[in-house]
């Protein structure tokens, strides 16, 4: 059961959280818990303020975070006397560290890996503890556990790969020992360790993934994602309105809705619950009654386009070389660069002396560029957005295109994909014109 960052927020959300948890007792449930909310993003300012030596920002940030959680832990525990010093004392212990961390890297003026990694995973370690004292507090019996010794993991600190082999070794043993003593156990996303005991963390968001790794790994009979909404919906309803709920959804929809663009999940969630075959329920804590939605194997769903997403800042790539024309090796070439550059492609478009790509705008390409301006000539357009509409045999079923095309009338597009294995059709727009193409694609699909 994995609580996400407004789901535990403040009092309330967590003792609806908690509720949540004591209605699964009978099911052993082993509890992930996310950073309350934003409590993550100002861990990343307070690491950026740090590298600046911005000494005065630190502090005042400092203050906010452990007044924040001191305030939650008294308003929870305000009655259950022992289980607040003991929350106090270990929030004092931990800001305490976090501070000491921040001002030696201000000291320095030099943000390691090592350091920031550190200082982003203090979130969820505040949290846990928080909740794990009021669950106890409330009566249910709750081990807390170093989600540092389960999940294990290589490559950049801050964005690191699970090492799934090591993950299956550790966590059983760990969790069944928790649970041998205790009726619930209550751990953090995000958060890992290299295998060297360096501190790790999976990325932005990585709670469900840090949930799925352990359900895959305990072979759990399924993993509740509990988040701020009814489901995985056919758009963000944060800008789209009239969303509709989607029941069920398989594995490979839900996980292409992540990687384009969908934040409803962490794009990685579904690759350990896929390899073990676990159920995935995506849960409103704020409306625990609501059946959310089922993320279960692709023979159990039928047909059609199941969603809308899309990627607002995206870069649109395209290399030119007219020596391309039956020419062999070309597009071998040109992908080894973006390999080398370590920059991942969302769609391509070939024709005969051109190819186009997409990659995410949030990063710097100007390496890339310079390698492939050496033997083609290269365009990067940032004025771009990319949609995508998703659905098993998305293209084919009854008349989705026909929607879409009609959707598109009148819009500039610039580039269309249709995913290989017919789940998504993807379109390349100008940014300036998204929030209306999507809504009329959304409007085209579902709503007529
Ligand atoms: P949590 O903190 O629980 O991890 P997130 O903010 O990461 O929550 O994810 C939940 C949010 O995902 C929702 O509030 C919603 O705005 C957004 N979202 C984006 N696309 C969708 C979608 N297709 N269905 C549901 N929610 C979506
Ligand atoms: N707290 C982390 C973040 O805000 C991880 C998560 O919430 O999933 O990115
Ligand atoms: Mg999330």
């Amino acid at each position: 059961m994995k609580f996400g960052g407004t789901s535990v927020a403040n009092k309330e959300a967590i003792q609806r959280a908690i509720s949540i948890v004591r209605g699964r007792l009978d099911q052993r449930p082993v509890v992930v818990v996310s950073a309350m909310s934003k409590v993550t993003d100002s861990l990343y300012r307070i690491a950026g303020e740090a590298a600046a030596q911005h000494e005065a920002e630190i502090a005042s940030l400092l203050d906010q975070l452990r007044n924040r959680h001191i305030d939650t832990a008294s308003e929870l525990l305000a009655d259950s006397g022992h289980f607040l010093n003991e929350a106090i004392s270990d929030i004092n212990t931990i800001c305490d560290y976090l501070e000491k961390v921040a001002l030696s890297v201000c000291a320095l003026g030099e943000l390691s890996a090592r350091s920031k990694a550190i200082i982003i995973s203090q979130g969820e370690i505040l949290s846990s503890t928080i909740i794990a004292h009021a669950m106890n507090a409330y009566g249910i019996d709750t081990e807390w556990l170093d989600a540092r010794k389960m999940i294990i993991s290589s490559g950049n600190p801050l964005n690191s790969d699970p090492i799934f082999s090591e993950i299956n070794a550790r966590v059983p043993g760990i969790i069944e020992k928790g649970l041998k003593h205790a009726q619930a156990v209550i751990t953090q996303g995000f958060i890992s360790s290299a295998i060297d005991g360096e501190p790790t963390v999976l990325g932005r968001g990585g709670s469900d993934y840090s949930a799925s790794l352990i359900g895959m790994a305990i072979n759990a009979e399924k993993i509740e994602i509990w988040t701020d909404v009814d489901g995985v919906r056919s758009a963000d309803p944060r800008y789209i309105d009239n969303t509709l709920c989607l029941e069920q959804i398989s594995f490979e929809e839900a996980a292409e809705m992540a990687h384009f663009g969908a934040k409803v999940l962490h794009p990685l969630t579904i690759e350990p619950a896929i390899m073990k075959n676990i159920p995935i329920f995506v849960l409103n804590s704020m409306n625990p009654d609501h059946k959310g939605t089922a993320i279960l194997a692709n023979s159990l769903i039928g047909e059609g386009a199941k969603a809308v997403s899309w990627k607002e800042d995206i870069l649109m790539i395209n290399v030119f070389s007219p020596k391309m024309i039956n020419a062999t090796g070309f597009v071998q070439k040109v992908f080894g660069v973006f390999s080398d550059n370590h920059i991942s492609v969302d769609i391509i478009s070939t024709s005969e002396a051109n190819i186009s790509v997409t990659v995410a705008g949030n990063q710097d390409i100007s390496h890339l560029t310079k390698q492939l301006s050496e033997f083609a000539q290269v365009n990067v357009d940032n004025c771009k957005s990319q949609v995508s509409v998703i659905g098993k045999n998305v293209v084919n079923h009854d008349d989705v295109l026909q929607r879409i095309v009609n959707a598109l009338n009148g819009y500039n597009v610039n580039m269309i994909s249709q995913g290989a294995s017919n789940i998504n059709v993807s379109f390349v727009i100008e940014r300036n014109q998204l929030n209306e193409i999507v809504n009329s694609i959304h409007k085209s699909l579902f709503q007529q």
